[in-house]
């Protein structure tokens, strides 16, 4: 049941069909964790939480740099060097009081160390490999959709993972063994209103998955030329992490 203060801050959503009260209802008491608070995880928490996201797990172990400002549009100039899962709570905490911001603020290197609790979605903001995995092993053996996100340059992907069902890809089954990479955004540059234009759209698709209709596949887009693509990925019988 909402609340009138919610009927009111939620009203522009609430007349969407897509999610009317009982889908805004279904969102305040969704649970989803997201780790990595940079590029892709700022707009996303963001605009989770304004959507009214009820609980929200922000897993990173970074301190804020100056270099990250340009994209990382939670954080400014006063938050340097500070812990930025803390920072993203605190300022959510404050923003929109619907959503319960957790904070934990390590190096997440093995499934053992999600936190116990359930999770309805869980989203990779790291474009780390070895993260990714980390996540996905968590994803097949809890049974929780993961919302891959990554993005360098001009360019971003999304691919959501449901590893566990029997006809569906896991995250390894599009990345296979791939390595962290060395360069990244460090080399090859990337530009903050193209790596914010990715993290929208996956808070659109988390959003839509926590509704119950849960994306399929991978999709590619050209922030610069405004092309997509999608691409349909099958499970990989020799997979693995989810294979035979
Ligand atoms: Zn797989």
């Amino acid at each position: 049941m909402l609340s009138d203060n919610q009927l009111l801050r939620y009203s522009r959503q609430l007349v969407l069909p897509e999610l009317d009260l009982v889908g805004q209802t279904k969102l305040l008491e969704s649970r989803v964790l997201v780790v990595g608070a940079g590029g892709l995880g700022c707009p996303l928490v963001l605009y989770l939480a304004s959507s009214g996201i009820g609980y929200i797990t922000i897993i990173d172990h970074d301190v804020v740099e100056a270099h990250n400002l340009p994209r990382q549009v939670l954080f400014d100039e006063r938050d340097l060097g500070h812990k930025k899962a803390l920072v993203v709570a605190e300022k959510l905490t404050r923003q929109y009081p619907d959503s319960d911001i957790d904070a934990i603020t390590l190096k997440l290197t093995a499934a053992s160390q999600v936190p116990e609790s359930h999770f309805d979605l869980i989203i990779d903001a790291t474009d780390t490999p070895s993260v990714g995995a980390v996540l996905n092993t968590y994803s097949i053996n809890r049974q929780v959709p993961l919302l891959y996100m990554a993005a360098v340059a001009m360019e971003g992907r999304l691919f959501f993972a449901r590893g566990y069902d029997t006809n569906k890809p896991c995250l390894q089954c599009y990345l296979g063994g791939a390595a962290d990479p060395l360069g990244g955004c460090h080399t090859l540059g990337v530009l903050a209103p193209a790596v914010g234009a990715i993290a929208l759209l996956g808070a659109t698709q988390a959003i839509r998955s926590l509704l119950g209709d849960p994306p399929e596949g991978l999709t590619c887009l050209d922030a610069w030329g405004l092309n997509t693509l999608k691409l349909q990925l099958t499970k990989r019988d020799e997979c693995s992490a989810c294979g035979h």
